[in-house]
């Protein structure tokens, strides 16, 4: 296929918060799919707070990105040429193919979806790496147990939504903790959380006392900063943390922790986890959410940005808590 194919490159690294002025659009040749490769034409961007830390180089679990190189990403679209006989064209498949409008990747680097399970944009929020991520943290790291006090902050967000949710399923007293009212009505009045403290309203640390009576169980970590020193202070014993991400420090914000003392005091279990590296989990876990889906029991919601041109913006703007919900960029049309 000939013409242009726009592509989000990370122009510069970022110095403190990111700007637009950090990105570059770009227009290349449309990649040629080699032998048992598919071109695929990307219909959905995935923009994930994680994206954040690959801009900066620095040593982490991942390679950071170097100035001109594209910016990565989990996307979703459908196979338009193929040379690999088990993808033809019109598969949906989800990838990491990145910030732009097309790929070329084979049949290992993808995941076919079907359609009539769920909205294919789903297998990158809620029935994808983010849902996952929620699954693992809460029941195989914070071992919920029925009648216990589960915390989660970033709680409306595409990973908090789900713990929260996941977490009444089991039988939990759940407290949520987001930025607005509007959010923190959200995830009471429709996802069916116990209480949700909004931490830029008045006194959060009075509001977050009073929400939990029992002290806290389970804390699942989102955000970091005065939320998680907040929260340490509230732990019972023998209570278990996931350190999922601390999102309010990736844009160089520091914060003295002084909270270890209730770790030992209360004896408790912080683990941190990166999701990529329980691949063996995500079958079972997606599997089971789709389930809750169906049966009503796991809602979701999404923030769709329109055009990978206004990618940068969005993503600023999810580093800010501007999204509600899973954050999406529609990069073209859902056909194939
Ligand atoms: P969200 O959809 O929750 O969006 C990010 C949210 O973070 C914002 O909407 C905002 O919500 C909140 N936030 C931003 N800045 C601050 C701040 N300074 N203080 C408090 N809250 C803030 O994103 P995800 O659900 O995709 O990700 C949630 C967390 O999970 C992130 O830290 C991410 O890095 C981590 N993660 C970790 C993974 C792992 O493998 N360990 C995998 C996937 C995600 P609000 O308006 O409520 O403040």
């Amino acid at each position: 296929m000939s013409g242009k194919n726009t592509q989000v490159l990370m122009k510069q690294h970022p110095k403190g918060w990111v700007t637009e002025a950090d990105f570059e659009i770009v227009a290349r040749d449309i990649p040629k799919p080699g032998p048992g490769q598919v071109l695929v034409r990307n219909i959905w961007l995935s923009l994930d707070p994680y994206m954040r830390g690959r801009m900066d180089p620095v040593r982490s679990y991942a390679a950071h990105l170097k100035p001109g190189d594209m910016m990565g990403g989990g996307t979703v679209g459908t196979v338009i040429e193929s040379n690999d006989a088990a993808l033809p064209v019109g598969t949906y498949v989800n990838g990491m193919l990145g910030w732009q409008e097309y790929g070329v990747a084979t049949a290992k680097e993808l995941r076919v979806l079907d359609p009539k399970i769920a909205p294919v944009s789903t297998s990158l929020g809620v029935l994808g790496m983010p849902g996952c991520t929620a699954h693992y943290g809460l029941m195989a790291l914070g071992q919920p147990k029925a009648g216990e006090t589960v915390v989660v902050s970033a709680a409306s967000g595409a990973v908090g939504s789900v713990v929260g949710q996941i977490a009444k399923i089991k039988g939990c007293r759940v407290v949520g903790i987001a930025g607005g009212q509007e959010k923190c009505d959200y995830v009471v009045n429709e996802l069916g959380f116990d209480a949700c403290i909004d931490y830029k309203g008045p006194d959060m640390h009075a509001a977050f006392k009073a929400a939990t009576p029992d002290r806290v169980d389970v804390y699942f970590e989102n955000v970091g900063g005065e939320i998680m020193e907040m929260v340490f202070g509230r732990l019972n014993g023998f209570a278990r943390v996931s350190i999922c991400g601390l999102i309010a420090q990736y844009n160089g914000q520091p914060f003295p922790f002084t909270g270890m003392r209730h770790v030992l005091v209360n004896r408790a279990k912080v683990q941190g986890f990166i999701i990529s590296e329980h691949m063996e989990y995500w079958p079972g876990a997606i599997m089971e959410m789709a389930g809750w889906i169906k049966s009503g029991k796991l809602k979701y919601r999404e923030d769709v940005a329109d055009g990978l041109q206004n990618a940068p913006a969005a993503f600023i703007g999810l580093l800010k808590g501007k999204n509600f919900g899973k954050q999406l960029v529609r990069i073209g049309p859902d056909k194939a």
